[in-house]
């Protein structure tokens, strides 16, 4: 089959697109999928570099995001049969651990992601646990199935579960994210206008372009000098100090990412001064992945895509997403 690999860490200079076995199904709770698409993250590209403490068996499969077409099912394997639509969920936990016999899958003791710690859905073929796998909604097409889960899956446990966003709250996002609606008033902020005005159009309430505005003034104008009660920073270095300043006495600011850095200095006296609250997220568990799968066959959580390469171009899509180009999901079409 054909496949996305890294053939070794360091950049994309060592991604080919190469053939290599089919997977085969070694356990009874296994399922064979054939990938019709897979999609990109951020965290591909920090595979790509290679990440501390994860070793890699190379030639190694990127991609955490894929749906397909179910080919082979274990004999244990009840929820799905050959031919099912289905998408990937990346969270692999081990179900035997505290965290996950609570419910906190995320949490797993021995947490690992699809694409990361486990070959990846960028092939043409991927063997994973059924407890993986959920059906794509009727009116869905392969891109979008694609690109729903891990994105959608982080942006929802980190302001439902972890940052307990409340209806009329003000929630200030860096960097364009999706548009989870959830009756908070959300202010977006962008280096890039056309992604601002895609921004708007998916339900943002205010945008901001943070190389022109004065990202932190405009928030304490909007909220009557309070700041905003949740902050999403998933930038790290270069926002942090400007997310700080933009958050109110005893706000929440959750983290889910560190794009421009990952290390930052906190004046613990503001923190205990003000009440804040620092917040980490990563994945969510197996509830908040049916919670989102439900308002995705509502039709009320979408992605966006931005564009869709064959699996022969793959490069191009992964450079794209290192230069910050993209506007919404990139997409790998794997079968025709
Ligand atoms: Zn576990």
């Amino acid at each position: 089959m054909k496949a996305v690999t890294l053939v070794a860490a360091g950049g994309l200079q060592h991604l080919r697109v190469q053939e290599l076995p089919e997977p085969v199904i070694q356990s009874a709770d296994q399922v064979l999928v054939q990938i019709r698409a897979a999609a990109l993250n951020r965290l591909d590209l920090l595979v790509a570099e290679g990440l501390p403490g994860v070793t890699y068996s190379f030639p190694h499969i990127l991609g955490s995001d894929g749906a397909g077409v179910v080919r082979a099912v274990g004999s244990a394997v009840r929820q799905v049969s050959p031919g099912d639509r289905v998408m990937v969920n990346p969270t692999l936990s081990c179900g035997q651990c505290a965290a996950c016999k609570s419910g906190e899958d995320s949490l797993c003791a021995r947490l690992r992601v699809i694409g990361e710690h486990y070959p990846g859905t960028a092939a043409e073929y991927i063997v994973v646990p059924a407890q993986n796998l959920a059906a794509v909604p009727a009116n869905m097409a392969w891109p979008e199935a694609a690109s729903f889960s891990l994105a959608t899956l982080t942006a929802w446990r980190m302001l439902t579960t972890r940052a307990g966003l409340q209806h009329g709250e003000t929630v200030l996002i860096w960097g364009i994210g999706g548009g989870v609606a959830l009756g908070a008033r959300t202010v977006v902020t962008s280096g890039s206008d056309t992604k601002l005005e895609v921004a708007r159009k998916m339900g943002a309430n205010v945008v901001l372009n943070h190389r022109k505005a004065d990202v932190v003034a405009e928030v304490r104008k909007l909220t009557g000098g309070q700041g905003a009660d949740v902050v999403v920073d998933s930038a790290g270095e270069e926002s942090w100090p400007m997310s700080l300043r933009s958050l109110k006495r005893g706000g929440r600011l959750v983290v889910c990412g560190a794009t421009t850095g990952p290390l930052i200095s906190l004046d613990l006296r503001r923190l205990f001064w003000h009440q804040w609250t620092i917040l980490g997220a990563t994945l969510g568990s197996r509830r908040e992945y049916g919670e989102i799968l439900q308002l995705a066959h509502a039709g009320k959580l979408w992605p966006v895509i931005d564009q869709i390469v064959p699996l022969d171009e793959a490069q191009r899509a992964f450079e794209r997403l290192q230069r910050g180009e993209q506007i919404g999901k990139l997409v790998i079409e794997v079968t025709q």
